[in-house]
């Protein structure tokens, strides 16, 4: 078989579709702008992704390196606002599969997914950028500048853009559509943490809330060599509030936060103090005549339920048999098989996001009122299976969430008795 098919970006949604369409025998061109390892957010992964990477065959490259690169095993989350704390252990999750991750440095992760779709016989070009895609005609034409600086052109069968926040295509072909959530901004570094705290559980990412504002958060995603990405979210009312360098407004914000600056007392900066804003995006589309969107060059939501290398390898593992069988002479349903079907995890992501930045969601998990069987549903989400449409809380979990939220705040309610999934079904 010689189609080619052009790939724009390495990252894990172009690293997962190049080793998935090389296992069907394509020619896969990846037009990389950047030399790996290069640096990205995105560090804590969920079990669903595990899924993924077996399926690219990519499992047993990530765990045969993951202690030599200090990938540290996660098995689930933690959640912390004052003294109230809660956890969620993946292995208790309701959907079945994989309950154990791992939280990654991604330029490390990155460049071993690149590497291994390399090895399955990808053609990766690094340093070369794209300029101008072309999908008038009968086939794409892709012009593309190499690390020369000169300009070459490409005619492959089809183009999948996982550019990520480049967004080739949706800006090259007008796609874009804004977000509806307001612009919100993370501020982050590595630190060496050097926490002490017996009772820290470096095996899950520590999510903690802003003591006073709901929609305040931090993250304290650890590695097994003893650093620990930190990074705080909000929007950007609330950094206007704050002066000086990155650094020091990150320091501002951590200090307002007794349990997390007491927990990093003895940490010490040793990375550049990044900052990222305006990262929630969407498209009208995510395929079109030639193409498909994948990963962030499509929707990104937000960051808080680690979610996003999750939608860029399900994307991959949704979009490639779907090629495929078109490059075969099928009649493919993308707008039924691909775009609804990838948007429908997408939306239940979107609830829980929305329910984290209205309190809703807070509220659900400092409760002592949920009981092991919700728990399960939730737990579930927070580990990346947002497409197993066995978990009623997937189902309509918007819905959900509000009835288990209203039941929560109930003050009349003054039983510890735990929910039962009656009260979530009325
Ligand atoms: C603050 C923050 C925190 C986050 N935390 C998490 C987390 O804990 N867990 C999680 O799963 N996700 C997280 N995410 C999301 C995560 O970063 C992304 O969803 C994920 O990296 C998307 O993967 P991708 O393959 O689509 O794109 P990317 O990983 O961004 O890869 C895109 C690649 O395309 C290349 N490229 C761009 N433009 C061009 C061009 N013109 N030509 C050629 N190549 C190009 C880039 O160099 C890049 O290598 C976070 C996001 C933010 C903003």
């Amino acid at each position: 078989m010689n189609q080619t098919i052009l790939v724009i970006g390495a990252g894990p949604a172009g690293a997962t579709a190049s080793a998935l369409l090389r296992q069907r025998g394509y020619r896969v061109i990846v037009i990389e702008k950047q030399h790996f390892p290069r640096f990205s957010i995105g560090e804590s992964l969920l079990p669903q992704c595990m899924e993924i990477l077996e399926e690219a065959g990519m499992l047993e490259t990530v765990k045969a390196n993951a202690d030599r690169l200090s990938f540290q095993f996660k098995n689930g989350a933690a959640f912390k606002q004052g003294e109230r704390y809660t956890d969620f252990n993946f292995g208790e999750k309701f959907t079945p599969g994989l309950g154990w991750t791992w939280q990654v440095r991604r330029g490390d992760f990155d460049k071993l997914l690149a590497d291994s779709a390399a090895a399955q016989g990808t053609e990766i070009r690094y340093g070369h950028e794209i300029l101008t895609v072309d999908i008038s005609g009968d086939t794409p034409v892709v012009t593309i500048r190499g690390e020369d600086g000169t300009s070459y052109t490409e005619t492959p069968s089809f183009v999948l853009d996982a550019s990520g926040f480049g967004r080739i295509l949706p800006r090259l072909l007008n796609l874009e559509v804004p977000s509806n959530f307001p612009v919100r901004r993370a501020i982050f570094t590595h630190v060496m943490d050097h926490i002490s705290d017996p009772v820290f559980d470096r095996e899950k990412i520590r999510v903690t809330v802003h003591p006073e504002e709901n929609h305040v958060w931090w993250w304290l995603i650890p590695f097994s060599d003893g650093r620990a990405s930190v990074g705080v979210v909000a929007c950007e009312e609330f950094f206007a509030k704050y002066q000086g360098t990155s650094e020091e407004r990150w320091r501002a914000i951590l200090a307002e936060d007794e349990g997390l600056s007491t927990l990093l007392a003895q940490s010490t900066v040793c990375q550049e103090v990044r900052e990222l804003g305006g990262y929630s995006a969407d498209v009208k589309s995510l395929y079109g005549r030639h193409f498909a969107l994948l990963g962030n060059a499509g929707e990104f939501l937000d960051p808080v339920f680690s979610s996003g290398v999750t939608i860029a390898m399900k994307s991959a593992s949704l979009c490639v048999p779907l090629l495929d069988r078109q490059l075969q002479g099928e009649t493919i349903d993308w707008e039924n098989d691909y775009e609804k079907t990838l948007r429908r995890g997408i939306t239940v992501f979107r609830a829980y996001v929305e329910a984290w930045y209205d309190g809703s969601f807070q509220d659900i998990i400092f409760s002592p009122k949920q009981s092991p069987e919700i728990k399960a549903m939730i737990c579930s989400l927070l580990a990346g299976y947002a497409w197993d449409e066995k978990n009623p809380f997937n189902r309509d979990a918007k819905r959900r969430l509000s009835t288990i939220t209203e039941i929560c705040r109930d003050t009349s309610i003054e039983t510890d008795a735990l929910l039962t999934m009656e009260g979530t079904t009325p």
